[in-house]
């Protein structure tokens, strides 16, 4: 056996990655269910550098240098279950399966036993940046058994995205299914600042009276400060491309209705389950999902919005500054609930995450690069144990200053009748942490009211039944 690495699935993340270990210089096995993709592959790439192409799965096994590295890369789902199935059989204790496709974390945690009771190591990957990321280097989250990062982590870190400061992409996030975890979170992340920015975008078209080439501007201009940022790079371009077809702006041919595959939706859920408040994707998951409801919005497209005027050319002017400090204090909110919810998972699973290094890998090659990472692991690093990103001093004092502008928009935005559910539950976020009380004293109330689920005093320890259908008297409960 020749090969270091061997990668089975070779659409077009499969065949990329593959050429990515071999011009690095490793010898990559490479194998599909249907032969001709292999095939293609060595023909058109196989001078790229050192491949190994194999027909069957035993031919493919027997091509790699023990321990066997091996690489899935199929449809998501129950083929990646058929294809382990296939191969399992045919591995020696110690070698390693690594899922590099889209992977549920429940579906990594319950292979990642499988295969564990068998002395396999199941490595469940979160690779972002698409197919030219797979190419070029790619994001990587590799989740599994520390012993398996000893053998992978030099092969994966070769071929990840390199940081500004040169530190690849890559490192071991967690146990069993950690790396598709935070896989997830990042999408949900992304979730989160594309619709921050599509709010921006519809504000300053809407009311400053902005024109899709001008907003261009201002958004490449954004890029050069805090807002610095692969999303809102390519939303600058998208802005200024007009459609070859009709000479209009390209942003107004394209139907605005939304699609999603599913990773933010998966975010929400898993979040609703671990009880931790990430409303920001929420409402980007929920903003995609209205925009497609075509019957709803028929419906309702009669409905009176407010008599709103334009604004003056100055006016407008302030008003886009004030969208800049909105958006980057609502993507501050956004990015600190993603990473709460990290942190919860890692006590729920006890995967032990170093939250710093999470944004020190997705400062390439993902869709989320940006700047502003740094800013987070310079948090982490600064603090460990941060409880929340709004509690960093930096932060907290970036969102103090952005406070006023946030508040304006948001209620300039409902004045004009302009939809910002991103920017405004961010801001009922922030209002919702700062705030001294919280009228959940009265749902607590209102619960005790009607089903007895008692409440807490603030004055003093145990629970308590107010006898609310009886005399009105309390009685302590435990
Ligand atoms: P697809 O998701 O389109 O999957 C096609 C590949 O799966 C083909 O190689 C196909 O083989 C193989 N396959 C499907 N069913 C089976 C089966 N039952 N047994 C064996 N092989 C099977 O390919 P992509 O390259 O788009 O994505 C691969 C993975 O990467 C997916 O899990 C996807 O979610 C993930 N992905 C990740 C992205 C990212 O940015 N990280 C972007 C895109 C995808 P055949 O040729 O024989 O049909």
């Amino acid at each position: 056996p020749t090969a270091h690495i061997g990668v089975t699935g070779l659409a077009v993340m499969g065949s990329n990655l593959a050429r990515n270990f071999a011009r690095h210089g490793h010898t990559v096995a490479v194998h599909n269910r249907t032969t001709a993709r292999t095939k293609a592959l060595i023909d058109e790439h196989g001078h790229e550098g050192n491949f190994v192409p194999a027909e069957t799965p035993e031919e493919f096994v027997a091509s790699l240098i023990k321990p066997r590295r091996l690489i899935i890369m199929v449809k998501a789902g129950d083929p990646t279950d058929a294809v382990i199935d296939e191969f399992a059989p045919l591995l020696d204790e110690g070698d390693m399966i690594v899922d590099g496709g889209n992977a549920h974390f429940h579906d990594t945690l319950r292979r990642e036993k499988a295969l564990r009771e068998r002395g396999i190591h199941f490595v469940g990957t979160g690779i972002s940046g698409g197919e030219e990321g797979a190419l070029n280097g790619p994001s990587i989250m590799p989740g599994g058994s520390a012993e398996s990062y000893k053998a992978l982590g030099p092969l994966l870190e070769s071929i990840a995205a390199k940081a500004p400061d040169g530190s690849p992409c890559c490192t071991h996030i967690g146990p069993d299914a950690a790396g598709h975890f935070v896989k997830m979170v990042h999408n949900g992340i992304e979730y989160a600042d594309m619709q921050l920015i599509a709010e921006a975008y519809h504000l300053l078209r809407a009311v400053a009276g902005y024109e899709p080439g001008r907003i261009a501007e201002t958004f490449r201009s954004w890029n050069t400060g805090r807002l610095d940022s692969y999303l809102i790079g390519i939303t600058a371009e998208v802005l200024a491309h007009t459609d070859a077809a009709t000479g209009r702006p390209f942003v107004d041919v394209v139907a605005d209705a939304a699609e999603q595959k599913g990773t933010g939706r998966w975010t929400v859920q898993t979040a609703l389950d671990l009880g931790v408040p990430v409303s920001g994707i929420a409402e980007a998951v929920f903003a995609r999902s209205l925009s497609g409801h075509t019957d709803l919005r028929e419906a309702a497209a009669g409905l009176p919005g407010p008599a709103a005027g334009g604004l003056s050319p100055e006016a407008a002017e302030e008003f886009a500054d004030r969208v800049e400090a909105a958006l980057y204090a609502s993507k501050v909110v956004s990015y600190a609930q993603g990473w709460n919810m990290m942190a919860a998972a890692s006590s729920e699973y006890g995967w032990n995450l170093d939250l710093g290094a999470m944004a020190a890998i997705w400062r390439g090659g993902c869709i989320i690069r940006a700047a502003f990472l740094d800013r987070i692991r310079g948090a982490y690093r600064a603090d460990p144990a941060l409880p929340s990103l709004l509690a960093d001093r930096r932060f907290a004092d970036e969102l103090g200053r952005a406070q006023d502008a946030w508040r304006a928009v948001v209620t300039t935005a409902a004045g004009h009748g302009v939809p910002t559910p991103g920017f405004a539950a961010a801001l009922a976020y922030y209002d919702s942490l700062r705030a001294e009380r919280l009228p959940a004293a009265l749902t607590q109330a209102q619960r005790d009211f009607f089903g007895a689920h008692t409440y807490r005093r603030v004055d003093a320890g145990g629970s308590y039944h107010t006898r609310w259908s009886g005399d009105r008297g309390e009685e302590r409960t435990g």
